[in-house]
C-alpha cells in the first residue's frame, strides 16, 4: 500500500520503519529533518508537508504529540486534508481528545475521506517491536480493511465503536496506568520511612491480589455481582491503617486518603457489606450511569 506517515519521532519512526518491513511504499514528512533522512536512507519517499505527503498515497497516517498539532497537520494550511484524495483513508494514531477527533473525522466527511482513530499503548519498545496494543474508532468497515497496516505495526488490536471510542479507550487506559503508578508509589514510599526493603514490598505487591484484581473483579462488576469476597468496611478499616502508619512516620498518602473518604461514604450509605469493589457504584451515582455487561 502507499502510505503517507506524518510524525516520526520516538514512536512515529519504529513504527514507519515497520510499515517499510512489511513491504509498503511511504512518503514521510516530520518538521524535524534528521527523522525523515533515516526513513529516506530505508527507501521512504520524502514530502515537503502534511499536504505533500498525503497527496500521493491511498492511506495516511499521523502520529503527532498533541490535539493542536494533529488539528494543524490535518485542518491547517498545507496540511493533509489539502491533499489527501477523495476515497482515501486517514487514520490518526496520536494520543488526543476524542473532541477533536471528530472535529477531524466531520471535516473528512465533507471531503468523501474516511477516518479511523487508532491511538496506541506499549511505548517505545511496543513501537520497535511490532507488539503496539491498538485502539481503533470509526467504521468496522474501513477498520477490518485497515487490519493489514495495523498488524504491521502491533499485536493487540481492538475495534472499540464508533470515531473516538478508540481515544476514549486509549483515555480509560491512561487513568489506570497512572492510578497504579501513583498509588504504587505511595505504597513504596510509606515502605520506606517505615523501613522496610522496597525490593520486598515490590515483591509482595507484584505477586498478589493488587495485581490480579481487575482480572478477577472486573468481569462481575459487569455482572452486577458485589457478593462480598472483601468487605467494603474492611478496606475502610485498613486503609486507615495504613493513612495512620503514614502520619506516624511521616509518608503523606494524598490518594489513599481520597481512596479512603470513598469507602467512608460507602459505609455511611449502608454500603459497607458489598464488596469493595463496589465503589465504583459511588462513581456511577455520580455520572447518572450504571456500569454493565452489553447483552
Ligand atoms: P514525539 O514528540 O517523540 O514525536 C512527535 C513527532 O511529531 C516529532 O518528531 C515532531 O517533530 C513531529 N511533529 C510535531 N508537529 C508536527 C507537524 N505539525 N507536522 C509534522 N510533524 C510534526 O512523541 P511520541 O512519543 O512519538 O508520541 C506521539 C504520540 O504517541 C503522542 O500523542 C503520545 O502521547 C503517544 N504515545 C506515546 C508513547 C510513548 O511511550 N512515547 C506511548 C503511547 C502513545
Amino acid at each position: 500500500m502507499k502510505i503517507g506517515f506524518i510524525g516520526l519521532g520516538i514512536m512515529g519512526k519504529p513504527m514507519a520503519k515497520n510499515l517499510i518491513k512489511a513491504g509498503h511504499e511511504l512518503t514521510v514528512f516530520d518538521i524535524v529533518e534528521p527523522a525523515v533522512e533515516e526513513l529516506e536512507k530505508l527507501g521512504a519517499d520524502r514530502a515537503r508537508s502534511s499536504k505533500e505527503a498525503a497527496s500521493k498515497v491511498d492511506l495516511v497516517i499521523t502520529m503527532l504529540p498533541d490535539s493542536p498539532d494533529v488539528e494543524k497537520a490535518a485542518l491547517g494550511a498545507e496540511g493533509v486534508f489539502e491533499g489527501i484524495r477523495a476515497g482515501s483513508t486517514y487514520i490518526d494514531m496520536s494520543t488526543i481528545s476524542p473532541i477533536t477527533t471528530k472535529k477531524v473525522a466531520e471535516a473528512a466527511t465533507n471531503k468523501r475521506v474516511r477516518v479511523l482513530d487508532a491511538p496506541v499503548s506499549g511505548g517505545e519498545k511496543g513501537a520497535i517491536d511490532a507488539t503496539l496494543t491498538i485502539m481503533v474508532g470509526g467504521s468496522k468497515q474501513v477498520f477490518d480493511e485497515c487490519l493489514p497496516v495495523f498488524q504491521a505495526m502491533g499485536k493487540n488490536i481492538v475495534y472499540c465503536g464508533e470515531v473516538g471510542s478508540g481515544q476514549v479507550v486509549k483515555a480509560c487506559n491512561q487513568i489506570l496506568v497512572a492510578g497504579v503508578l501513583e498509588t504504587a508509589s505511595e505504597a513504596l514510599v510509606l515502605g520506606a520511612k517505615a523501613g522496610v526493603d522496597p525490593e520486598i514490598v515490590l515483591r509482595v505487591i507484584a505477586g498478589g491480589y493488587a495485581m490480579r484484581v481487575l482480572d478477577v473483579r472486573g468481569p462481575l462488576v459487569l455482572k452486577r455481582d458485589f457478593k462480598p469476597g472483601f468487605k467494603t468496611r474492611l478496606h475502610y478499616k485498613d486503609l486507615g491503617i495504613a493513612l495512620a502508619a503514614g502520619s506516624e512516620y511521616g509518608a503523606p498518602l494524598p490518594v489513599t486518603s481520597l481512596i479512603h473518604e470513598m469507602m467512608g461514604a460507602m459505609k455511611v450509605l449502608g454500603r459497607g457489606e458489598t464488596d469493595h469493589s463496589a465503589v465504583i457504584t459511588l462513581l456511577e451515582d455520580l455520572a447518572k450511569v450504571e456500569v454493565k455487561k452489553s447483552t
